[in-house]
């Protein structure tokens, strides 16, 4: 089958032709019909990301139809759409069987821990478990848009931070992950500052319901700003792209009792901040969480919102590609240029 293939940090990224997948005794062959582009896989890319060994295949943004099952996977029957959380769990251990599989001690994340989606079929282990059948209406390329950055930024705002209607929510960085917040947030009625260096990125997230943006280029004291637009601070910010200044400009934004979560991956020296404790942990009382990925039993909570016509994940969808061109997005990432989501639609 054709796979794009990583061979070296930061090098071409070739389609080549690889052996088949293998079916797990518990798992699926999924035939790829589309798969989004994420900037974690530009970390797999450029060699920061701890879980890549070479030749890779990258790609965890997923969606696609089942074409064969292992004899011990029950519930799933080829022909069925499906599409899967990154981060797939044991499904038995205490913390799968809790709804925590994101947590599982046993994870396989897809396209890190072992081949990914950027080629023509994937192998999904723990299939009963980890699988997710997609509503009719909901169609392949719209499906792989979620697979991370739309799933991780409602699991963040909505799991973990408990977001409320009303309630101010700061986004430091729109890229795919915050732009994935700001929809989310407006689809549940928070009111959102969104935050970047980059117009056209603030642009596109007023598009997508950000209630208030702020450039911050030229500004040396961005907590504060955000203090004032958000008369006090915001009740809950986000980290959406994991280096230190945007960790400290959104603990430094919240208002007392706030809660910051870390949604962009911290990766490199450029994500190692330090902590105020006595001024804002202690002081400020505010609370600091991470998050990572979604279990596939909580993806339920998007389709209903997208069932009642409050979001429309593809609307992040900025482009559609090749597998021949994953190689160009990915280097593409280099510059922080590129708005929205890519995704891979032919194989
Ligand atoms: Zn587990
Ligand atoms: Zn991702």
């Amino acid at each position: 089958m054709r796979a794009a293939i990583f061979e070296q940090f930061n090098g071409p990224i070739p389609v080549v032709e690889i052996a088949e997948p293998e079916c797990p005794g518990d798992g699926v062959i999924v035939e790829i019909k589309a798969c989004g582009i994420c900037r974690s896989d530009w970390h797999g890319w450029n060699g920061t990301d701890p879980d890549i060994s070479l030749p890779h295949v990258g790609g965890h943004e997923f969606a696609g139809v089942i074409v064969e099952t292992g004899s011990d996977c029950t519930q799933r029957q080829i022909g069925e759409r499906v599409t899967a959380p990154f981060i797939l769990g044991c499904g038995i251990c205490g913390e799968c069987q809790h709804g925590d599989a994101t947590i599982c001690d046993h994870q396989h994340v897809v396209g890190f821990s072992g081949f990914g989606a950027f080629a023509q079929r994937l192998a999904v282990p723990h299939a009963d478990f980890n699988l997710v059948q997609l509503p009719e209406e909901i169609d392949f390329v719209t499906a792989a848009s979620m697979g991370c950055r739309m799933t991780t930024a409602y699991r963040g705002l909505v799991d973990r931070a408990q977001l409320q209607p009303g309630e101010w929510l700061a986004v430091h960085g729109v890229g795919g992950v915050g732009l994935s917040a700001v929809m989310i947030a407006a689809a549940i009625g928070a009111k959102v500052l969104a935050i970047d260096v980059n117009d056209d990125a603030l642009k596109m997230a007023s598009q997508l319901g950000a209630t208030a943006t702020l450039n911050v280029s030229n500004l040396s004291n961005v907590g504060a700003k955000v203090r004032e637009i958000t008369s006090g601070g915001a009740d809950v910010s986000i980290d959406a792209l994991g280096i230190t200044a945007t960790f400290h400009n959104s603990i430094y934004g919240l208002r007392k009792l706030g809660r910051h979560v870390q949604i962009g991956m911290p990766l490199g020296e450029h994500a190692k901040p330090d902590l105020p404790l006595l001024d804002l942990v202690y002081a400020r009382q505010i609370s600091i969480m991470g998050t990572r990925g979604i279990a596939s039993s909580r993806f339920s909570g998007i389709f209903g919102l997208i069932a009642d016509g409050k979001l429309d994940p593809g609307k992040l969808i900025t482009r559609q590609v090749s597998l021949d061109q994953v190689g160009e997005v990915i280097k593409g990432m280099n510059t922080y240029t590129d708005h929205g989501i890519a995704v891979v639609s032919q194989f």
